[in-house]
């Protein structure tokens, strides 16, 4: 009798990361290619008055209503006069009686050889085209008296001389700043076409969630994603729409997408994206056709399911906290960036020196948790993905090159502060 075949335990790989030979890996870069190609806004527009805009959109290119500034002014506290009146060396000027101040101009004609009081801001009266600064003058109040030669023009603003009536001062797309407002009002914009704030649902999945706050059974572990996801959609400046949690059931997944659907312009979920047994996302995903499993190159979180479910875009997260984080910043913020109405754009990086070593594998970008310290950007202990602690620690990424394999102490890396992509 033969004896019964042992089992044997599979080859111990001590590197669950490591990349198989004969399968392709989409690179960092060729992903966001992808995206930059394929995306375009999901959003209509309506109209804000300018009270309301800051931290919109611009749906439209905005135009000047009128010139800034609208009309010669003084961009001092001084005299103004005729400069062809102005000869080399000591002079003086006897000063027509009245004022031009801001807000209540001299309505007459200064005559040449004569000057005029004239303050910051006011419109420069007919026959001034010039003004001379009142610390550069002596003046008993009838006459004043300085030192030629004086610069045809100098301390004078020109109509226009800033933005001309018509310019396009923003360009559609723009995400307006303070400084966009203060500009749209100079011009006499009060109402802009903007577009709807992208809304953005939030879905965890898995049977082993429980809701932060509720009584856990030791089984289970809480649901980190979603306040996580939440508050990151928050901070990009979209409508964030808590959607809960969805259990490992394909008929209750399929319905929370439908709800999805029909609230949010885009759909982010967390977990199930894999191809393993309770991987219903990208199952359901599969099914609707619209479905790529995106392998990433990179480190953490490699798979990324994306698809549209009924006319949303469905950004299929990793499960493990780390790797969502990752591919949220790293993917889904230039993705919903472009969802929203502005332009593609990858968040700003540093380049700073390293205060770690590290051996990686080529063929993969690596985004490490990390921070600014005194020696220069400090990594996070541990790379385990499902380290929350880390993330919390850090106040951004690390991205080490595709092609890198040793980093010293000293050299160079990009860094990305949190904030980078919040802007
Ligand atoms: P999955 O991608 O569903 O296979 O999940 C990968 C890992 O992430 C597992 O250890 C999950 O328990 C964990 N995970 C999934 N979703 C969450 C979540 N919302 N909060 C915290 N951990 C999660
Ligand atoms: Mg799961």
């Amino acid at each position: 009798m033969s004896e019964p075949a042992k089992l044997v335990p599979p080859p111990l790989k001590n590197d669950c990361f490591a990349l198989p030979a004969d399968t392709h890996w989409t690179p960092v870069d060729e992903a966001h290619a992808l995206l930059k190609e394929r995306l375009s806004v999901c959003v209509g527009a309506e109209p804000v008055p300018l009270a309301k805009a800051l931290g919109r959109v611009l749906a439209q290119d905005l135009s000047a209503a009128r010139a800034h500034p609208p009309q010669p002014n003084s961009a001092v506290d001084g005299y103004g006069l005729a400069h062809a009146a102005v000869t080399e060396g000591p002079q003086s000027f006897p000063l027509v009686s009245g004022r031009s101040a801001a807000g209540a101009p001299f309505e007459g004609h200064v005559p040449a050889g004569q000057a005029i009081r004239i303050l910051t801001g006011a419109t420069v009266p007919a026959g001034v085209d010039t003004v001379i600064l009142q610390e550069d003058v002596a003046t008993d109040g009838k006459s004043i008296a300085f030192h030629g030669p004086l610069k045809r023009g100098a301390n004078t603003r020109k109509a226009g001389e800033d933005v001309q009536q018509g310019d396009v001062i923003l360009s559609k797309g723009r995400k307006l700043t303070p400084a966009d407002l203060a500009l749209a009002a100079a011009t006499g914009v009060s109402e802009m076409q903007v577009f709807k704030p992208l809304r953005v649902g939030v879905i965890s999945t898995g049977d082993e969630l429980a809701e932060a706050g509720a009584v856990a059974r030791v089984d289970q572990i809480y649901d980190a994603n979603r306040p996580m996801l939440l508050g990151l959609v928050a901070q990009f400046g979209y409508e964030p729409l808590d959607l809960g949690r969805a259990p490992d059931d394909r008929a209750t997944l399929k319905a929370f997408l439908d709800e999805a659907a029909a609230r949010a312009d885009v759909i982010l979920t967390s977990g199930g994206a894999s191809a393993g047994d309770e991987d219903h996302m990208s199952a359901l995903l599969q099914e609707t056709g619209s479905m790529t499993l995106w392998r990433l190159a990179i480190k953490p979180g490699r798979p990324l399911a994306l698809g549209v479910w009924k006319g949303a875009p469905v950004f299929g997260l990793p499960g493990n906290p780390v790797a969502a984080l990752v591919c949220s910043l790293i993917f889904a913020q230039p993705a919903m960036r472009v969802l929203a109405g502005r332009d593609w754009k990858l968040p700003q990086s540093f380049k700073v020196p390293a205060a770690f070593s590290k051996s990686k594998k080529a063929g993969r970008r690596e985004f490490l948790r990390a921070r600014i310290g005194e020696r220069g950007v400090e990594v996070f202990g541990s790379e385990g993905s499902g380290r929350i602690s880390g993330l919390s620690w850090a106040e951004g990424l690390v991205a080490l090159p595709d092609e890198a394999l040793e980093i010293s102490e000293g050299d160079l890396v990009e860094y990305y502060p949190y904030s980078a992509f919040s802007v």
